[in-house]
């Protein structure tokens, strides 16, 4: 997309989608409270706002490679700085990382050999080799896009368990003030599936199904206490 259409796009924004919500943007003028951070890969194709529907100010977003969150205090980043601001200044209630399908990140992931002429994307992905690890130990009887996928979900799960090692998200969770949810956004059929810790599975987001298997497993929890009772 050339310069040009982007100045374009700029002018249709100010001559029609400015007028229409003046009043929004004044008042966003003056302050911001989001409500979530949503971290995501930095891809073209995935725009945060139109795939939730949320509007200008209600998502405080974190654009990386990979979608990865490095643990704390192995480096002090962007990403690092980004989280202590929305969960200890702005005070999100909710904090989604959602990896995508297709990820060219997650391949290189695979191929960190493609990778030896950039440096700092080659140290970057590093961090995501647990996440290998973990799907080559779990998910190995899987190949080529099933295999991708697989590494895709760990990937997300290991960046969340990377979010609770900084102070600021230990103590939110502490007080009981911050949730965190795993995404993985299907580009090419809509579907966003996230993870359940209980099941350890990512399951599509609003459908019955999600519910269903929560209560399965919350049903399966009381019976087995009932039975140890
Ligand atoms: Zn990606």
């Amino acid at each position: 997309m050339p310069i040009e259409s982007i100045l374009e796009g700029l002018k249709r924004f100010q001559k029609r989608v400015y007028p229409k919500n003046r009043e929004l943007f004044q008042k966003l003028a003056l302050g911001q409270r989001p409500e979530a951070l949503f971290i995501t890969c930095a891809d073209s194709r995935i725009d945060p706002c139109m795939l939730t529907q949320t509007k200008p100010g209600e998502l405080f977003i974190a654009r990386v490679i990979g979608n990865i969150v490095p643990r704390y205090p192995k480096t002090i980043g962007g990403v690092f700085a980004t989280i202590e601001y929305a969960v200890g200044v702005l005070g999100v209630a909710d904090i989604i990382v959602c990896g995508h399908t297709d990820c060219g990140v997650m391949k290189g992931v695979l191929n960190p050999e493609a990778l030896e002429s950039l440096p700092h994307v080659a140290a970057w992905l590093r961090q995501a080799q647990p996440a290998r690890r973990a799907a080559e130990k779990s998910k190995g009887h899987l190949t080529g896009p099933e295999f991708l996928l697989a590494l895709t979900e760990l990937n997300v799960v290991q960046q969340l368990d990377n979010l609770r090692t900084h102070p600021a998200v230990i103590a939110r969770l502490e007080q009981g003030s911050l949730r965190l949810h795993g995404w993985v956004y299907h580009i090419g059929n809509g579907i966003v599936t996230a993870y359940v810790p209980d099941l350890n599975k990512f399951i599509p987001i609003r459908t019955p199904k999600i519910q269903r298997a929560k209560l399965r497993d919350t049903d399966t929890k009381v019976t087995r206490k009932r039975k140890r009772a």
